[in-house]
């Protein structure tokens, strides 16, 4: 497996453990969904792979490194994060931000063809090249945000709720760019609370609950044959 996560506990400050032994694995060029309601820890999940959530027992690794080792780069090994918020440097330019996805690289080469290639996947973002990206609406955001994370050549690809607070017809396509994703091979883990939208295009899903517990996982028809997680979803 390229990731593999084992009874995770994350604490936050002195009374908050957000996750409670949380297991989970990711194989290469697979797309594997982390899906749950509102506070289950699974932002806090991915935050534990890019090492901004403090991690109290359990381990994390990646292509057989410890996350958690101090020598570990998340950029040296390509792992591209798109949080909740997205992070675009708004003050900067869409061009701007989609260079500065590539900055990090290690191989510079293609840097130009990689741009064209995203640009052909959101041609919203050439439209907009050299406009503001404070002036992108939320939709358009993401789909910068999930560019400028595909300039790094992802390994893994973390995408948290991409699909959030965003009108339909823009999360039909980024559930499209997802899926394309999944065909050409990146290997991603989707935070999504939109359940039946990540377990219909993911190879496998993990539906977590409150307070950072897995309750089960598999594909869509081991999932549904699942009681426990059919109850919580609320699926009929
Ligand atoms: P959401 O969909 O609302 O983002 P989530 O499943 O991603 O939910 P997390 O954001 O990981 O859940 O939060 C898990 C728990 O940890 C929640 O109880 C939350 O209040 C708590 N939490 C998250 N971040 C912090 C923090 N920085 N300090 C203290 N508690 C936190």
């Amino acid at each position: 497996m390229l990731l593999e996560i084992n009874d995770l506990f994350v604490r936050y400050g002195k009374s908050v453990m957000a996750l409670q032994g949380a297991s989970l694995e990711v194989g290469e060029g697979e797309l594997v969904s982390l899906i749950g309601q509102n506070g289950a820890g699974k932002s806090t999940l991915l935050k534990s792979i890019v090492g901004i959530a403090p991690v109290y027992s359990g381990s994390i690794t990646y292509d057989g490194a410890a996350v958690t080792d101090k020598k570990f780069s998340v950029i040296k090994n390509r792992i591209a994060y798109v949080p909740e918020d997205r992070g675009v440097f708004s003050s900067l330019t869409v061009g701007e931000n989609l260079r500065l996805g590539a900055v990090s690289r290690r191989d510079k080469g293609n840097i130009d063809g990689d741009i064209e290639r995203e640009l052909a996947r959101f041609p919203i973002l050439e439209e907009y090249w050299g406009r503001g990206a404070s002036l992108l609406s939320g939709g358009e955001q993401q789909q910068l945000a999930i560019a400028r994370a595909l300039l790094l050549r992802p390994k893994l690809l973390l995408l948290d709720e991409p699909t959030l607070g965003l009108a339909p017809i823009i999360v039909d396509l980024i559930f499209d760019v997802i899926e394309q994703l999944r065909d050409e091979g990146v290997t991603i883990l989707l935070v999504e609370q939109n359940a039946v939208r990540s377990i219909e295009v993911s190879n496998r899903s993990y539906v977590m609950q409150a307070p950072g517990k897995i309750l089960g996982s598999g594909n869509a028809n081991e999932l549904a044959a699942n009681d426990a997680v059919v109850d919580y979803l609320g699926f009929s």
